[in-house]
């Protein structure tokens, strides 16, 4: 693969392993959560958005397509992105900018220009890069010579996994990533089935990891009502104790989408309650009353040792 589809790169992170990091964000995921927080990361090829806040009715689009999966409602475009999803041909038509196109192919000489640039901060903060998406392993056929070329700088390399992973591709990568970065998603069994369409167990990845010797981070989004039951605290305590590898889990309350993700996509996403502070001081109970060693929640160490 000479080229890998990435969707944003995202320099001076400080939540995707240590020190200062460039994020590297990789388009292609194999699963759907509902509350994915990166919805332009699913889709394995360009697509199209479309901003209807910005839209002022002028018909250019309407007018392209014939009325073919467009209506005009009250001065305002609907697109239908069942038909348009990949009509790239509406960017340039819309004089508002209310369709952009996400996904870009970028080769290794471009992404490690933009890496580079801040080489001094990454030596002086002990961080690095971080792959991430979507599932980042599923280019891991262009991420490997990227990698490679990485750690003629000597830099620390942290792969973001979603734990799902059909190809069997994770072994491949342990030679270069430093740190894995692995999302727990739910502990019940009809919350995957319900919201990800997949049931996961996180053991397969977690005994591959251990075995190479390699650090993980879990990463645990909490959705309120949704899979932040007791099960998945017991889960949690259960792995830290059996997996010494587990060098710290993150606990990421669900949050609102940024303002620039406010777009129409194909699969458009499920909203969530944002949980208010009582019910995140009873998530900090849960893991303090199971003693869960660094854990951590919004940046606060909830318990450190056991
Ligand atoms: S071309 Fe753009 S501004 Fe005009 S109707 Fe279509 S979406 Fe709205
Ligand atoms: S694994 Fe991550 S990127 Fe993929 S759908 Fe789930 S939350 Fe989104």
């Amino acid at each position: 693969m000479t080229k890998g589809l990435i969707f944003d790169i995202q320099r001076f992170c400080v939540n995707d392993g240590p020190g200062i990091r460039t994020t590297v964000f990789f388009k292609g995921c194999g699963l759907r959560c509902a509350w994915c927080h990166n919805p332009e990361s699913i889709a394995s090829y360009r697509q199209l958005s479309y901003d209807p806040t910005r839209c002022d009715g002028c018909r250019k689009c309407f007018d392209h397509v014939d009325g073919v999966g467009i209506s005009m409602v009250d001065e305002k475009a609907e697109v239908d992105m069942n038909i348009h999803d990949q009509n790239l041909s509406l960017v340039s038509v819309c004089p508002q900018r209310c369709f952009t196109i996400l996904g870009e192919e970028k080769s290794i000489d471009e992404i490690i220009s933009v890496i580079l640039k801040d080489l001094d901060y990454y030596q002086e903060s002990g961080g690095g890069v971080t792959f991430s998406g979507g599932e980042a392993l599923n280019q891991w056929s262009f991420i490997e010579p990227l990698a490679k070329k990485l750690k003629e700088h000597n830099l620390h390399l942290t792969l973001d996994i979603s734990g799902y992973d059909p190809g069997g591709l994770l072994p491949k990568t342990f030679d270069l990533m430093d740190l894995y970065l692995l999302d727990i998603k739910a502990a019940k069994s009809e919350v995957y089935q319900k919201y990800i369409r997949q049931t996961l167990d996180p053991t397969v990845m977690l005994e591959l990891l251990k075995s190479a010797n390699k650090p993980v981070i879990l990463r645990v989004p909490l959705i309120e009502d949704i899979n932040d039951d007791s099960d998945l605290f017991d889960m949690l305590a259960k792995l830290v104790n059996a997996y010494d590898n587990i060098i710290e889990t993150n606990l990421l309350p669900y949050h609102k989408l940024r303002k620039n993700q406010q777009f129409k996509l194909l699969n458009d996403r499920e909203f969530f309650t944002v949980a208010d502070h009582s019910r995140k001081e009873q998530w900090k109970n849960e893991v303090r009353l199971r003693q869960i060693r660094n854990v951590t929640m919004e940046n606060e160490l909830i318990f450190k040792k056991r």
